[in-house]
């Protein structure tokens, strides 16, 4: 089986700055460094390090060919990457000495992932294969339905939050994982709590409280491992690859979860995103 994830793929840009600009205000930063990001590259690359066969369907500039060679490094196939006269997305990131930070996000390719380039990689896709997408790109309506038309299981990970963009693709879902304040804004902007959504299975992570499952037997609770967080950017991303691979391989969703637990719980540990995604193996290994 293979997950086909259309999804996002940033350059994270990081300035380190003294304190975060005031209106007006011009500051040289102390440090520059580039990364791999976006809520859709980091999944690939959880469900690829989760031992999955992964195809990523999106869009990059010229400017961005770095990060789709680095996808392929990281086992994920490139194959349904378009590449764009446009620019790669970039989220420009100031992180200050007391740890604060503000971002502009850029969305670029991100925003015109081709339709041709979709249905190219759709027409490989086989029935029972998991399509899953979130909200840093194009199309995601169209997937859904694209996918569910042809036999898929579609994920969706409603994040960054917005009530329209969920509610367009609820009615095709299997699965659908949001974190607490998404899933407070989804309630409140459709009346209806996690668990009375037409979804066969909804997940909400609760960050250091762990995650509940509500699935076809009622709900589940899923504690988290106790470790000491540096930080928690990519936890959810990571979270949801791991739990998209074990369901791929199989695995019922309690073990999914299981799994995904311990990658969590890892990867609060270090610092960083798509680059210190752990891999399988370190994920069984980690007893915290
Ligand atoms: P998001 O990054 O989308 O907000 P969460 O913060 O809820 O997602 O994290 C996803 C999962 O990662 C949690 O369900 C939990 O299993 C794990 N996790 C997150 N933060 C911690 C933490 N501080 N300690 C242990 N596990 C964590």
């Amino acid at each position: 089986m293979a997950i086909w994830n259309l999804g996002s793929i940033n350059a994270d840009i990081v300035y380190r700055v003294p304190h975060i600009p005031a209106p007006g205000e011009t500051l040289s930063s102390t440090s520059r460094q580039t990364f791999l990001g976006g809520k859709g590259a980091n999944m690939s690359v959880a469900a690829a390090r989760a031992a999955a066969h992964v195809h990523h369907i999106g869009a990059v500039g010229a400017d961005g060919r770095w990060a789709t060679e680095r996808l392929l490094e990281y086992g994920v196939d490139t194959s349904y990457i378009a590449e764009l006269d446009t620019e790669t997305a970039q989220a420009i990131i100031m992180v200050a000495d007391d740890g604060e930070n503000a971002i502009v996000l850029h969305p670029g390719a991100n925003a015109e992932i081709p339709q041709a380039t979709l249905q190219a990689a759709m027409a490989e896709a086989s029935t029972g294969d998991w399509l899953v997408t979130q909200n840093e790109t194009n199309l995601q309506r169209t997937a859904a339905q694209l996918g569910k038309r042809l036999g898929l299981q579609v994920a969706y990970a409603a994040a960054p939050f917005d009530a329209e963009r969920v509610q367009a693709v609820l009615p095709y879902l299997d699965f659908l994982i949001l974190n607490a304040v998404e899933a407070e804004q989804l309630q409140d902007a459709t009346g209806t709590a996690p668990r009375d959504l037409p979804v066969r299975d909804v997940i909400v992570t609760l960050g250091a409280d762990g995650a509940d499952w509500h699935g076809a037997n009622g709900k589940a609770h899923f504690p988290a491992m106790k470790v000491v967080p540096v930080d928690t950017t990519g936890a959810g991303d990571t979270f949801t690859g791991y739990v998209l691979a074990g369901l791929d391989r199989g695995m019922p969703m309690a073990q999914a979860i299981a799994l995904a637990t311990k990658a969590g719980a890892l990867m609060v540990t270090r610092h960083g995103t798509a680059d210190v995604i752990p891999d399988f193996s370190e994920v069984q290994a980690f007893q915290s």
